[in-house]
């Protein structure tokens, strides 16, 4: 073994040097940051050959005192730390002592530096790290360092640079980065002669997104501000329908410094979760600010990530501030009226909960609905009671709203369960020929019983008479030519906010609103985000229904055992089973929303979920949406007009804006978007 010595001072300079200069782009951010530390309200870039040739960074700020600059290059000399304790209170982008000294030893340097109350500026050139003579120059107030030959005495080091090109690439995405975090200085950025960033610096986070990121991005944001006991969040992040490709437009600084951060983007993301597409990222410019002391940034020679003191209370303020900021944003603007009206009857149409079955499954009016013909094996079902306010709103140049209690509403003639279980009684859920496959036989007129007034609604006779008009007394015709549905207009009541104009391609309805805006609206998605959010809300667990004869789903090994391992899952979704032997199960209880008929299919695609999920909790979100999403009604099926106007309300209240999936469920068109299509404006 060779004898154990200290290395030369150079040499471990160099070492030492690799740390904190890893490519161009690590000197230009140093630079930069020592620019921004010396309070310049303007920053000049300016690199060749992607920064290998010249690097030259020219600021306004306070400059270096002459007697002071070889002192600056000098390995853990600055002026922004002065004892340990300061460590644990940093305030400014640098701290280390280090750049100076590292830049230099790799490189040849200039600086030309004048203070604001001096009359004479001084410069200093270094070569590799040695400085030479500090001599008077006249100079601008500030500091203008340039940077030559990187890495020209390494040549290890020099091997690995990647071509000028990604070098220019890696600079211009920093000066990005710089820019936007600090929107109060105005950065330019010159590759080789060719001006590529300019941003005036006028304070506004706004300003700076648009000449940093492009018009294009820019529109796609919203403002979001919140804050979560001390820490503090603002910026701007992408609307949901805008997602992105990867997460490269994920743009987050703590404390003004630009940081990579997997806690935040957890948090962004998670203020997403479920209004967004599957496979694309919000991008966002954001800030989160809080007392120095709660951030750690001595985690990283390069100072691109940072620890939390309290990871749960950012985490927190983050997930908060996007995700409130989103709903307040994507409701439509829907007059005050109409917004107030809406809690009363917010679970107008929703199936009851276990608990609500248990306290009124029990009354004498509910009684069982008939057993339909069309599925023998559905067992009987109570019909479910309409609970929640009615509301009705006006426009006519004004908007009025009325409201009325739950229990002025007496049962109406046919329940108004949001899928019946007897297909054949119920329009909604009703397959079109085209989706059966089969010519629908025109059914007998559905078996209705009148169930008897709720025993609290007849106790309150003084109360308003609800509107004749809302829930049809009888319900619509089946169609059986269904190739070509005749447009039908639904007749809404006067006061309504909106007005159904129809469905077309028994998929979409169209609805006008008062603010004269047309809307066209996925029905199944609309309905799969209500039941989705619903079964997440409901804590209890579904109703069920029990099959009178037992299915048995013939399911693949595989999927049959994976099931059976997660029996106890199952049951919380509603399901009863049991092993049947060869991959089959045994299904004696279904829960209420779903088809008896669609069983295997739900249960082969729980068996998909469980695979997909890597937590308990991404299992149980997959089989909520699987369960949402088998409980609502499906595109080209024939609706009710009752069912259609309940999907209306939740869309034009903003109750509902995006299925599970992220996929829109409304689109919007204004009055003037109209008439730009027709060239009227
Ligand atoms: P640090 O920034 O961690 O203090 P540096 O090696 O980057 O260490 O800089 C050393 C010192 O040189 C700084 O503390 C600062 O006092 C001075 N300095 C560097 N760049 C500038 C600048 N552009 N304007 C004014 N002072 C500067
Ligand atoms: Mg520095």
């Amino acid at each position: 073994m060779p004898h154990i010595q200290q290395l030369p001072a150079h040499v471990a300079d160099l070492i030492a040097a690799g740390e904190v200069v890893e490519r161009p782009a690590s000197v230009v951010k140093e630079l930069v940051e020592n620019a921004i530390d010396a309070g310049a309200s303007a920053v000049v870039v300016e690199i060749r050959r992607g920064g290998m040739g010249l690097i030259r960074v020219t600021d306004n700020g306070c400059g270096i005192a002459p007697g002071e600059l070889p002192t600056a290059f000098l390995r853990h000399a600055t002026s922004k730390l002065r004892s340990a304790g300061d460590l644990g209170k940093i305030g400014t982008l640098g701290f280390r002592g280090e750049a100076l000294a590292a830049i230099s030893a790799v490189s040849r340097v200039e600086i030309l530096t004048r203070q604001k109350d001096s009359g004479s500026g001084a410069c200093l050139h270094l070569e590799g790290g040695v400085p030479g003579q500090v001599e008077e120059a006249g100079a601008p107030v500030g500091t203008t360092i340039a940077v030559r030959d990187l890495f020209y005495n390494t040549p290890a080091r020099l091997k690995f640079m990647k071509k000028d090109s990604a070098e220019t690439a890696a600079v211009a995405g920093l000066m990005q980065h710089l820019a936007l975090s600090h929107p109060d200085i105005s950065f330019k950025f010159i590759k080789d002669g060719v001006e590529s960033l300019h941003t005036p610096g006028d304070g506004k986070t706004e300003s700076a997104v648009y000449a940093a990121l492009g018009r294009d991005f820019a529109k796609s944001l919203v403002p979001v501000e919140g804050r979560g006991g001390e820490v503090a969040v603002s910026g701007f992040v992408t609307q949901p329908l805008m997602g992105r490709g990867s997460r490269s437009m994920q743009v987050f600084f703590v404390n003004g410094r630009f940081i990579k951060s997997q806690l935040l983007t957890a948090a962004l993301e998670e203020g997403y979760r479920n209004q967004i597409m599957k496979g694309k990222f919000p991008g966002c410019v954001l800030s989160v600010t809080l007392p120095v002391t709660e951030v750690d940034v001595n985690v990283h020679p390069a100072k691109t990530q940072v620890k939390f003191a309290r990871e749960r209370e950012v985490f927190d303020a983050v997930y908060h501030t996007v995700l409130d900021c989103l709903d307040a944003r994507t409701a439509p603007a829907a007059p005050k009226s109409v917004q107030q009206a809406v809690n009363p009857r917010k679970d107008f149409f929703q199936t009851m909960d276990a608990k609500t079955y248990r306290e009124q499954g029990a009354k004498p009016t509910e009684k069982p609905a008939p057993a339909a013909p069309a599925r023998p094996a559905a067992p009987s079902k109570p019909a479910r009671p309409v609970s929640g306010g009615l509301y009705t709103t006006s426009w006519d140049g004004e908007w009025r709203s009325t409201v009325q209690v739950a229990d002025s509403v007496p049962p109406p003639v046919r329940p108004a369960a949001f899928r019946p279980l007897e297909k054949p009684a119920g329009a909604f859920g009703k397959p079109p020929a085209s989706v059966t496959e089969k010519p629908v036989e025109r059914p007998a007129p559905a078996p209705e019983k009148k169930p008897e007034p709720r025993a609290q609604a007849s106790a309150e006779p003084e109360l308003p008479k609800p509107e004749p008009s809302f829930v049809p007394a009888i319900p619509p015709e089946p169609q059986t030519t269904l190739e070509l549905p005749e447009q039908q207009t639904i007749e809404e009541p006067k006061e309504a906010p909106w007005r159904i104009a129809g469905e077309v391609l028994h998929t979409y309805i169209i609805c006008e609103s008062g603010d004269g805006c047309v809307w066209l609206i996925d029905k199944h998605a609309a309905h799969e985000r209500i039941n989705f959010d619903r079964l997440k809300a409901n804590l209890e667990p579904p109703m069920r229904q029990t099959l009178l004869r037992p299915i048995a789903a013939e399911l693949t090994k595989e999927d049959g055992a994976l099931l059976l391992e997660n029996l106890s899952l199952l049951t919380q979704f509603g399901f009863a089973c049991e092993d049947f032997g060869d991959g089959a199960i045994l299904v004696r209880e279904v829960p209420a929303d779903i088809n008896a008929e669609d069983t295997a299919p739900t249960l082969e695609e729980f068996a998909e979920n469980l695979r997909a999920g890597r937590s308990l909790e991404e299992k149980r979100e997959n089989l909520l949406h699987t369960m949402a999403c088998k409980a609502a009604i499906k595109g080209g099926w024939t609706s009710d007009p009752a069912e259609l106007r309940v999907l209306v309300e939740k869309v034009q209240s903003g109750e509902v804006k995006y299925c599970p999936h992220g996929r829109p469920v409304a689109v919007k068109l204004t009055k003037y978007e109209l008439e730009k299509m027709f060239r009227r404006a």
